[in-house]
């Protein structure tokens, strides 16, 4: 500081002091500019990112919001790379909003979930198709099945590595439904919303019904692009960190993504933190507070994970407060967390779900697998994983409670039937069950895992992540995998574990 002296006192003349105020009241700006608080943008791709994407479909989809009639229209370009294998002469996407047409289809219409899911009474969700179009000229389509969820498109004959762009053009209708693909008031979450190619497996499109417990989604990485049209006030939580451009559109994309959503709300209050290896974390809540802390608890859990089991996958992870009876649900890049973990009562509940629903980041969307007929492959592994956190930040004291409640009771619950952590989820019929043999039970092998192996469980999962990162990794893969990592025939230990009622 020099004194009371300003730097325009030197000047003489009138207008030299307007200009000297000018050039001061342009520096402060520059000055505000250069040190004002940065927006937590998303670091560019990994390597491994981009060289993952670099073969895979590409989507260009836009979608517009009409809050009044609670519709979505998209319009979506699949630049589709045929890497099956084989000559195809249809394709098959999955529409699994349609599952929500009906009480009889939809997986919210349950016993167990539907006084919670409709709490307005039920709502119809469905999606109805416009354009379906082959390289520019409209196709023949039809459904598979009756609910309407596997639509089936025909194209000429093409080859193995050949490509095509299919055009699809649909209007939504979103349910008043506390689920995935639903939302009550204004907030929308557009969870297996957007129709995508099912997976393609031993010579088949892949047809799974939607079962109402579990997760029965499989599908191979892709790359999206996103436009995105909401009413002045919508804030867009997505897979794909999106940024808002002069028209007015928020755009942005995601690579080598295994499913993407979207969540769309005029309340929604963002907050946003750095995690490790520069991952942004975006989090959107109903209050300030409960963006700040979800937020915290994500980045807190890609920290714990990307020491544990490699770098974080993606740019960025989104995760976003939504209304439904579960705790979370898992999307490429973003994760859905229920409003009910927002309660002060459930800080406990809130940060063990975040942790849970972010190493799906890992087991689930980096290494992809059967969730229909082996859900125990990411749903153990993030159990364990979730446990893991807790000894990271809490203790070995903490890990022992917790396992003791999530791993050992289920061990020693007196389970209905056959049921074993190997169980394809039709086997289920209610969630609690299915939580306690698939994740808890699912989790004891991991455990042991730990024990047998040198190194232990998490040395293990690193590897085989990195050995099936963006890809799709089998039960029989897995197992493989693991007799070779191990050096030994770990087979009767995973019959064990996985298949043998107790
Ligand atoms: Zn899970």
């Amino acid at each position: 500081m020099a004194g009371k002296r300003c730097i325009i006192l030197p000047l003489r003349s009138k207008r030299g002091r307007w200009a000297a105020l000018g050039a001061l009241l342009l520096a402060i700006c520059a000055l505000i500019w250069l040190f004002r608080p940065r927006q937590t943008t998303p670091p560019p791709p990994s390597e491994a990112l981009t060289a993952a994407a670099k073969e895979l479909t590409d989507y260009d989809v836009t979608l517009k919001l009409i809050p009044e009639r609670r519709q979505v229209s998209i319009t979506e370009r699949v630049a589709f790379i045929n890497d099956t294998g084989d000559t195809l002469t249809s394709l098959l996407l999955r529409t699994w909003l349609n599952a929500f047409q009906s009480e009889e289809d939809s997986p919210a219409a349950t016993e167990e979930l539907y006084d919670a899911c409709y709490p307005q009474g039920f709502s119809e969700g469905k999606l109805t198709l416009h354009d379906v179009a082959w390289n520019g000229t409209q196709t023949a389509w039809r459904y598979d099945d009756d609910a309407q969820t596997a639509l089936r498109v025909d194209i000429p004959p093409l080859a193995a590595g050949q490509t095509g762009e299919l055009l699809l053009r649909c209007v939504v209708q979103i349910p008043l439904c506390a689920h995935r693909s639903g939302g009550l008031g204004d907030t929308y979450q557009l969870g297996n919303v957007i129709p995508q190619l099912s997976l393609y497996q031993d010579h088949a499109w892949r047809a799974d019904p939607y079962t109402s417990v579990g997760d029965p989604f499989v599908s191979s990485c892709a790359n999206y692009t996103f436009s995105v049209y909401l009413p002045e006030g919508y804030v867009p939580a997505c897979s794909a960190p999106l940024t808002r451009g002069q028209d007015g559109a928020w755009r942005g994309s995601i690579l080598a993504a295994r499913d993407v959503a979207l969540c769309l709300s005029p309340d929604y209050c963002q907050a946003s933190a750095r995690a490790a290896g520069g991952a942004a974390v975006y989090a959107y809540a109903k209050t300030e507070a409960g963006a700040r802390r979800v937020a915290e608890d994500a980045k807190r859990a890609i920290d714990v994970f990307s020491g544990l089991f490699g770098p974080y996958p993606y740019p960025a992870l989104t995760v976003c407060a939504v209304d439904f009876p579960f705790g979370g649900m898992e999307y490429s890049g973003l994760v859905m967390i229920g409003q009910s973990n927002f309660l002060d009562s459930q800080q406990d509940t809130m940060e063990l779900t975040v942790a849970h629903e972010t190493a799906h980041q890992w087991f689930y969307s980096l290494v992809g697998s059967d969730q229909v007929y082996a859900p125990w492959q990411d749903e153990a592994l993030c159990q364990y994983a979730m446990l893991r956190y807790v000894r990271a930040r809490y203790g070995q004291g903490s890990f022992d409670t917790l396992k003791y409640y999530q791993v050992d009771s289920p061990m020693a619950e007196n389970i209905p039937g056959s049921l074993t952590p190997g169980s394809p989820i039709d086997y289920f019929g209610d969630l609690t069950a299915y939580s306690s043999v698939v994740y808890g039970r699912g989790a004891a092998l991991l455990l042991a895992l730990d024990e047998m192996l040198p190194g232990g469980a998490d040395a293990f999962l690193r590897a085989y992540a990195e050995a099936f990162a963006y890809r799709f990794a089998t039960r029989q893969d897995f197992e493989a995998f693991l007799n070779n990592y191990a050096g030994m025939d770990c087979s009767p230990l995973l019959l064990d574990y996985l298949d043998t009622a107790h």
